[in-house]
Order: C-alpha cells, then sequence, then structure tokens
C-alpha cells in the first residue's frame, strides 16, 4: 500500500499527472490493490486503496479503470505493478503520431523499439511493458512499483525531447 503511495507522490512531483486522473495498482494475494476512482493521486492516504479479487466482481469503489489491471494482471504473471497517468507530452505526440521513436541516449536504452500508441483499450497488455493510449495517455505495466515509475518518467522524458526537437526544427526550417 506504501509503494502506491509513494507512486502517487512521485507522479505528482514530476508533474506526470493531473489532479484526479491516472490509477496505480500493485499485485496482491489473490488479486491486486488499486486506487479508488476520483482520488487524487498525489495526496493517497490508505483510505484511497482497495482491493480486487480476481474471482470477484470489481467494487464500484475501484478506478472506473481497474478492468484493464484485472486483464493485465490475469494475462501478464510477471507484472506486478501498473501505472495509469496522464502527462502531458506523450499524450499530445499521440494525437499526431501512432509510434514514436525517443532519439535521446535514456530512452533509446530503455525502448529500443519505440513506443506504441494504440487506439483501444483491448489493444493494451503484451510484452512491450507500456503503451499510449491515444489522447488519454500512459499505460504501464512492470515488474515492479520502481520500474513502473521508471518507465513512466523515461517515457514522458523522451516525449518531451521529441516535442522540442520537432518545435526546434520547424523554426530552424522557417528560417532557412
Ligand atoms: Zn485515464
Amino acid at each position: 500500500m506504501n509503494e502506491i503511495i509513494k507512486a502517487g507522490q512521485i507522479l505528482w512531483q514530476l508533474k506526470l499527472n493531473d489532479s484526479h486522473s491516472g490509477n496505480i495498482s500493485k499485485r496482491s494475494g489473490n488479486g491486486f490493490i488499486i486506487t479508488k476512482t476520483g482520488t487524487m493521486l498525489g495526496f493517497l492516504d490508505k483510505s484511497d486503496i482497495c482491493p480486487v479479487d480476481m474471482s470477484e466482481k470489481i467494487p464500484q469503489a475501484a478506478s472506473s479503470e481497474s478492468d484493464i489491471h484485472k486483464f493485465i494482471y490475469t494475462n501478464l504473471t510477471s507484472c506486478n505493478a501498473i501505472i495509469h497517468s496522464h502527462p502531458v507530452y506523450a499524450t499530445v505526440l499521440s494525437y499526431f503520431y501512432m509510434h514514436i521513436k525517443p532519439f535521446d541516449y535514456e530512452g533509446k536504452f530503455y525502448f529500443p523499439n519505440g513506443i506504441n500508441i494504440v487506439q483501444d483499450r483491448t489493444q493494451i497488455g503484451g510484452d512491450s511493458g507500456i503503451v499510449i493510449l491515444k489522447n488519454h495517455g500512459l499505460f504501464v505495466w512492470q515488474d515492479n512499483m520502481d520500474e513502473a515509475i521508471k518507465i513512466t518518467s523515461t517515457a514522458e522524458s523522451s516525449s518531451r525531447l521529441i516535442y522540442k526537437r520537432l518545435l526546434l526544427e520547424h523554426i530552424v526550417q522557417q528560417r532557412g
């Protein structure tokens, strides 16, 4: 539970999410624990997190995107932590592209095949551990919470660099 609270604080401090959106979960027991719907991820306490049992119906208080978390945990036994966030640069790039290819050192290291942008939720999951849901935000599923934070943060950092590079290229070209 503390890992989720800490992850929420980090997302907020690094400006990877706005006040009330996104959700975070962690595998636990016969299911997972997840932030409740409408909570502020940067300011969570224990009452903002609820358990979801794999064999039972998703509780109403749980995040409205709990079904995606459930789907990923069911299909990927290696996944133990999921972060869904709404970072600005990754999201704005998804308006224009269906795939982004980081050019910075860190981004190339973590995303050698680039990052896919998908149209709908049924395309979330699989080996990549990350997708950008078009015009919505990032879904990151990893072995543990630290990795999920790192991948979220690196993806947004690489997206910011791509955005600034595109902008600068445009300015340089305009000036001839
Ligand atoms: Zn969302």
